[in-house]
């Protein structure tokens, strides 16, 4: 049967209270079956400094979603042979499951961005976009939703619904694609920070899960961010 699956991109280095937030209420209010977190290979380089590797991360998801019934992590994108594109991951996931509809989400700060991404314009209508407003990014207080989507072609614009608000998607919007702009989730929480925290000896209060704390303290991750 045709299910409803969302595809959540990041580095996830670590994954945190806002990835997690955004995740369980996306897949509320878009009543996904599933979503997927899928951390990304990044060359090292990307970040100018040492990155946790996918073992890491694909550990820490685990370990993060493990008590959220639909909340799963895939390793797609960190398989020997994979390429690094989202587009990629999408199409494949489609290619497996061809009646399922995809969501990819994404954070307004990489929304900002994704006119630089490798075949934006095919990832945003082929498949359907969630955008995650982040306190401090673009769209978070602007009225109309031109701010935030403006630097897009006038056709990827079209396929903007305006969400914020705390507004839901309807079952009609969701049987076409569309480029969703929502903030049911505001978290100002960032892995840079949560890095920086660790470094610093500081606590992480619940920026992240308690068995996420304690992998990065066992592994001593982060100690020298
Ligand atoms: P870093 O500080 O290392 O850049 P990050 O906190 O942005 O990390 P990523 O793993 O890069 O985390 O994020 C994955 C996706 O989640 C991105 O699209 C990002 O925009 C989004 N995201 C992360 N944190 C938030 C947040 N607090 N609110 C909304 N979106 C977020």
């Amino acid at each position: 049967m045709a299910e409803r699956i969302g595809v959540y991109g990041g580095t996830f280095d670590p994954p945190h209270l806002g990835h997690l937030a955004i995740a369980e209420r996306l897949v509320d209010a878009f009543a996904l079956d599933r979503l997927l977190m899928v951390p990304a290979a990044i060359p090292p380089h990307k970040r100018g400094q040492t990155i946790s590797s996918p073992f890491h991360r694909l550990a820490m998801l685990a370990l993060a979603t493990a008590e959220s019934p639909r909340l799963y992590v895939s390793p797609i994108e960190v398989e020997p042979g994979a390429t690094p594109y989202t587009v990629d991951t999408l199409r494949r996931l489609q290619q497996d499951q061809p009646d399922d509809c995809l969501f990819f989400v994404m954070g307004a700060d990489s929304f900002r961005d994704v006119s630089c991404w490798h075949q934006y314009e095919e990832l945003l209508t082929r498949y359907s976009t969630i955008v995650a407003m982040r306190p401090g990014f673009p769209g978070e207080e602007a009225a109309s939703w031109q701010g935030l989507a403006g630097h897009l072609p006038v056709r990827l614009q079209e396929l903007v619904v305006d969400l914020r608000g705390g507004r839901r998607p309807t079952i009609a919007q969701m049987e076409s694609q569309h480029i969703y702009l929502t903030d049911y989730v505001t978290v100002d929480v960032s892995a840079t920070n949560i890095r920086l925290a660790v470094a610093q000896g500081r606590s992480l209060g619940d920026l992240v899960p308690p068995s996420v704390a304690s992998y990065i303290e066992k592994y001593q991750l982060y100690s020298h961010a």
